[in-house]
């Protein structure tokens, strides 16, 4: 099957050849001519990656009449970034029809901005609940000639609370036109808008419900919480090639884990609704240019990216709407490609396993987090192809040559290359050499084992270094767990700390750091 058999005109084939899209994804194979030929709504589930936006906008596109100046199509999406997104894929669409005009309306950029792009001639409008609504009470949109309603990522949009909006924007639609809802994964309150909103449509479901994209592996890591933070470190560390987002429930700890990273010497970035639209695009165009190596994000700002060539997903905690683990871990293996996604599991939240397992209708495999040794091996591998495949600057290295033979004639050829390995490496190995194993052995889990769950990896072995750069080594003090804290009458680590001394007959200097919390506490020894 190709394009030109789904009945595209030869202005959207010329552009999609361009783009490189060689065969309609199967999604796009059965949206394209039924949205092109019938009248019908219309509910799209596919995985994540498979060329919804497509399958959506070029029919849409095709369907615009150029020559009535009015806004005839729209469609809503939950963020800022996926409006901007979906805005560049269509324009690039439409690249040989002429007289389209596509123009996007979302919150944090400026509204008269938008509202001369939408006076200037718009045909379709990309906006955001909150932004279209605005438009609309300033009488900049209207929607009295829209035939096309495109509900992306509706699930989203619900949680996020813009269920008002979205009643709101759909009755300033006409009655005739037609409601086409894409998503990956369609819960209850999905049904519930199709229902609603939709007059008995016409349902395609590509591959399972809900599942997730094939080319994913999906794998968990069982760590106490306070060993997560070293435990995405070595995975990072693992991979030399990496390319990722990790994955946070919260904004703070998004902030948090973002910032960690940032100080260890990682290329990384935060992306969550705290941050200014400017900042946001400033993130997102340096992931998208691969300037940082990783974006930490909550599942909100992250929704339906669509970056190239993303090798790993992580999720630092998995996510409260179970659903939301296939969006997740559907930014990467995008068209067709292949990617990982790795589980930060705490002994707790182990039973978020078989949730997870059950949306996705696939197995979890357990990964352990990479030893010390892994890491090093790997590294250095990574540092002998760069040597193998280095090229070698003659001229410029020519004046130094004789010289540098003289003053290196001592060492023989063993000598040497240890030498050189460790001039690269003695940092990365004196970090990893105390690390020790995080893995918990997943039949040892009990509940209860693991009191420091929510945390970013704040305590417990803060010093973890990275290889090469900064680096002091695991710490190397046991951390003991005490089942008493501040409810136990302890005010400060003081009065903790006294005693245990009386208690234990042990004097105060062969305690180290202690976390007082109100149930319990963490000892150095
Ligand atoms: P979804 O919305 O289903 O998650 P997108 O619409 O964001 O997926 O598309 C994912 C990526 O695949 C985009 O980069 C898009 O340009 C590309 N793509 C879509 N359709 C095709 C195709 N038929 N051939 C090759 N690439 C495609
Ligand atoms: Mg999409």
């Amino acid at each position: 099957m190709t394009f030109k058999d789904l009945g595209l005109s030869n202005e959207l084939l010329k552009a999609i050849t361009e783009m490189g899209f060689e065969q309609p994804s199967e999604i796009q194979e059965k949206s394209i001519p039924t949205l092109l030929e019938t009248e019908k709504d219309y509910v799209g589930l596919a995985q994540t990656g498979t060329g919804k936006t497509a399958a959506f906008g070029l029919p849409m596109i095709q369907q615009i009449d150029t020559d009535y100046r009015a806004i005839q199509a729209l469609i809503l999406c939950p963020t800022r970034e996926l409006c901007i997104q979906i805005t560049k894929e269509m324009t690039q669409y439409a690249k040989y029809k002429q007289g389209v005009s596509i123009v996007a309306v979302y919150g944090g950029a400026s509204i008269s901005d938008q509202i001369r792009a939408i006076k200037n001639g718009a045909n379709i409008i990309v906006g955001t609940p909150g932004r279209t609504i605005d438009l609309i009470d300033r009488k900049a949109l209207k929607f009295d000639s829209v035939s096309k309603v495109v509900l992306d990522e509706a699930d989203e949009m619900l949680n996020m609370g813009f269920k008002e909006d979205i009643n709101l924007i759909l009755k300033s639609t006409p009655a005739f036109k037609r409601t086409w809802l894409f998503s990956a994964t369609m819960p209850k309150e999905v049904e519930k808008i199709a229902n609603t909103y939709m007059e008995d449509p016409f349902k395609v479901v590509v591959g399972i419900k809900n599942s997730s994209a094939e080319n994913i592996e999906h794998k968990f890591c069982l760590v106490n919480g306070r060993d997560k933070y070293f435990a995405l470190r070595r995975f990072i560390d693992h991979y030399p090639g990496l390319f990722g987002i990790v994955f946070c429930r919260t904004r703070r700890d998004t902030q948090e884990v973002a910032e960690k990273l940032m100080n260890d010497g990682y290329n990384a970035d935060a992306l969550h609704g705290d941050l200014s639209q400017g900042q946001r695009d400033a993130v997102m165009g340096k992931f998208r240019n691969k300037t940082i190596q990783l974006l930490v994000a909550t599942d909100v700002a992250a929704r339906g990216i669509d970056v190239d060539d993303i090798t790993h997903i992580f999720h630092y905690d998995l996510p409260d709407e179970i659903e939301s683990y296939t969006h997740r871990s559907g930014r990467t293996a995008r068209a067709g490609k292949s990617g990982i996604s790795i589980a930060l599991i705490s002994p707790t939240k182990s039973s978020k396993i078989k949730l997870v397992e059950k949306q996705i209708g696939k197995k979890l495999d357990l990964v352990k987090a990479p030893s010390g040794q892994d890491i090093c091996g790997m590294q250095l591998m990574k540092m002998i192809n760069n040597v193998k495949e280095v090229k070698v600057n003659e001229k410029g290295i020519a004046p130094f040559v004789a010289q540098i033979h003289e003053s290196l004639a001592e060492y023989s050829k063993e000598e040497l290359i240890e030498r050189f390995v460790s001039v690269e490496f003695n940092l990365f190995l004196k970090s990893y050499e105390k690390a020790s194993d995080i893995n918990i052995d997943p039949s040892r889990i009990r509940q209860g084992r693991d009191r420091d769950d929510e945390g970013s990896g704040r305590r417990g072995r803060d010093n973890e270094g990275r290889g090469g750069r900064r680096s002091s080594g695991e710490e190397s003090a046991n951390r003991v767990f005490i089942n008493v804290g501040k409810m136990d009458g302890f005010e400060n680590k003081g009065q903790l700390l006294g005693f245990i001394c009386n208690q234990a007959g042990i004097d105060g200097g062969s305690v180290g750091k202690i976390d007082l919390f109100d149930s319990f506490a963490f000892m150095g020894v």
